[in-house]
């Protein structure tokens, strides 16, 4: 029979954004009572977890948080996360396209924020931002450093005010497009790519793309076009209401996708984990079994 286990399903690490190594995240979560965990560090696989469910007690799930372009009709094109599970963590492919999204002028999209902020009076150096970035700099290291200054109260206020955003019409002061410096693959080559490496695929922080009820239910719709069987969405969330999470739980039931839940811990001090319902885990699995046959290493931890 299968247990239940509480499950993150969106922890990152130092490998991308994250403050801390995996080991520390673990110790944490393991702490905080989590079970189970999804590593999803931005645009990369996560080779070792299983060695790192062996060390923390904590099973910890292939996964990775996937950066990709929405096209629909109608609609500017913009940026979607999408966290993968249970996926081959050395997939040629998979990797390939990973690499693809993270090339890229990183750095000049860097200083076009900084020159945003500059405008508006909070003078950051690039290099301050890549001396805090250890795998991956992101609007995070920015955002850390305006709370160090004293600019913003916590890294949540520097994106709700200055970085934030992602859709026009959505976009904060200081939020630059990143698909003029990198060119993120589409939403449904990512799905593809996710599910020849044997992977579910879940729709992350569906209210955080600007859109309203109508533009979510066409994002959704065209996210379980392509993802089908192996789509999931990501329906509980820290800054969701519990209005908000049935709302994106009838969402998920009505496109036939799994609801999954996730912190996006970044191991900031206000950042807490979200263990979630405890039958996600086991419905992920027995999805991901049916899809792809079974999942010893997973099952086992049950
Ligand atoms: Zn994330």
């Amino acid at each position: 029979m299968m247990m239940k286990a509480n499950f993150d399903g969106h922890v990152h690490t130092a490998a991308s954004d994250g403050l801390f190594p995996a080991e520390e995240v673990l110790r944490r979560a393991s702490a905080a009572g989590i079970r189970c965990l999804a590593i999803t560090d931005h645009d990369r696989t996560n080779p070792d977890c299983l060695a790192q469910s062996r060390q923390s007690g904590v099973t910890v799930v292939s996964g990775a948080e996937i950066t990709a372009r929405a096209h629909l009709p109608g609609l500017q094109p913009f940026t979607v996360h999408l966290c993968a599970y249970f996926i081959d963590p050395l997939d040629g492919p998979l990797n390939r396209l990973l690499a693809a999204n993270r090339s890229g002028g990183g750095q000049v999209y860097l200083r076009a924020v900084l020159e945003k902020l500059d405008d508006l009076g909070i003078p950051i150096s690039l290099k301050e931002v890549l001396a805090g970035g250890q795998g991956h700099v992101s609007r995070k290291n920015i955002a850390r450093i305006m709370v160090r200054k004293g600019y913003v109260g916590s890294v949540q206020d520097a994106f709700r005010i200055y970085l934030g955003g992602s859709r026009p019409g959505d976009q904060k002061l200081a939020y630059v497009d990143r698909s003029a410096y990198f060119s993120f693959a589409s939403m449904e080559d990512v799905v593809r790519h996710v599910t020849a490496a044997h992977g579910l695929v879940s729709l992350a922080h569906p209210l955080l793309y600007g859109l309203d009820d109508a533009g979510l239910r066409r994002l959704t719709a065209a996210f379980a076009r392509c993802a089908g069987r192996a789509g999931c969405l990501e329906c509980h969330s820290p800054a969701c209401s519990p209005r908000q999470r049935l709302a994106l739980t009838r969402l998920a039931e009505a496109f036939d996708l799994l609801p999954t839940a996730g912190s996006d811990y970044h191991g900031e001090p206000e950042d807490r984990f979200l263990p979630g319902p405890p039958a996600i885990y086991g419905d992920l699995l027995r999805r991901a079994a049916d899809l792809y046959g079974a999942l010893g290493e997973y099952g086992g931890a049950l």
